[in-house]
């Protein structure tokens, strides 16, 4: 079977000096295991994605030498199959509405996930169900949590490939992570995972802030019968004070870089490849 490989961008900002790392590195791979590349556009959020950082993904993918195959998945165009998924893991009794707001979460002091973030508290978890209806009814903002002890326990113990490795996943450690909101019929970890298994992903090179979040993918793709594809997360690029960069921090932008007169060949240079 040919490998599928994958770059998967948001349109929420302009590409900088990780993306072009991280996509030469998938771009690169692809070519030695003789595979195909797509390129997967992950625009679920209307709110910070735009119509102009789409189009410079592109600009700025080619201008670094990249070709990928189209047409281009785009995931706002998708979200019927992302509320099929939604509703598959809804009735195996693995998801329920969360009312709490940032502030309370943190204020419950239940520990942080492995991106440093507050862990829900469960508080919703048995709400009845006529209580969470009234207050949907009512617009309240929700999020859709996946009752983590109970997806675990359907699945029993999971591992990932990473590279020649076998990786013990830990997905308990997110506590109930959020699948879907009140405005979105997904999150991140959701429309990732049904669409690497849209696409026929075999093979996923991305950074190492992922890595623990794949623990959430893989139970993901065994609580729905996808396949797990093999992972390569890669080390990030960060900037002269050791931080991850950011798609606001604008002078590392492949795009001003480009209008400063670098070339690909510099760009290379200077994500060290
Ligand atoms: N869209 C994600 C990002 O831009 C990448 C997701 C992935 O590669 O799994 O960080």
């Amino acid at each position: 079977m040919q490998p599928v490989f994958r770059f998967a961008p948001s349109p929420n900002g302009y590409l900088h000096l990780g993306h072009a790392f991280s996509a030469l590195t998938d771009c690169e791979r692809c070519r030695a295991a003789g595979g195909r590349f797509l390129l997967r556009i992950e625009d679920i959020d209307p709110a910070r994605c735009r119509p102009e950082y789409e189009a410079a993904i592109y600009d700025d993918l080619a201008w670094l030498g990249l070709a990928w195959e189209t047409p281009v998945r785009r995931q706002s165009e998708h979200m019927a199959d992302y509320a099929a998924a939604l509703a598959r893991l809804s009735a195996m009794g693995l998801v329920y509405p969360s009312f709490l707001s940032r502030a309370e979460i943190a204020a419950a002091g239940s520990g942080r996930d492995p991106d440093g973030a507050p862990i829900y508290p469960g508080t919703d978890r048995d709400l009845p169900a006529a209580e969470a209806e009234a207050r949907i009814a009512s617009g309240a903002p929700y999020a859709l949590r996946l009752r983590m002890d109970r997806a675990i326990a359907t699945t029993g113990p999971l591992t990932w490939r990473e590279d020649n490795a076998t990786i013990a996943a830990d997905p308990a450690a997110w506590g109930d992570v959020v699948i879907a909101r009140k405005e979105t019929p997904t999150s991140y970890h959701l429309a990732v995972v049904i669409d690497d298994a849209a696409q026929g992903i075999t093979n996923v090179v991305r950074g190492r802030d992922l890595y623990y979040a794949t623990a959430v993918h893989v139970l993901l793709q065994r609580l729905m019968g996808l396949p797990s594809p093999a992972y390569h997360h890669h080390r990030l690029i960060l900037d002269a004070d050791g931080r991850k960069l950011s798609k606001s921090d604008g002078d590392t932008s492949l795009r001003s870089l480009r209008a400063a007169g670098k070339t690909p060949d510099d760009t290379r240079r200077m994500v060290g490849l």
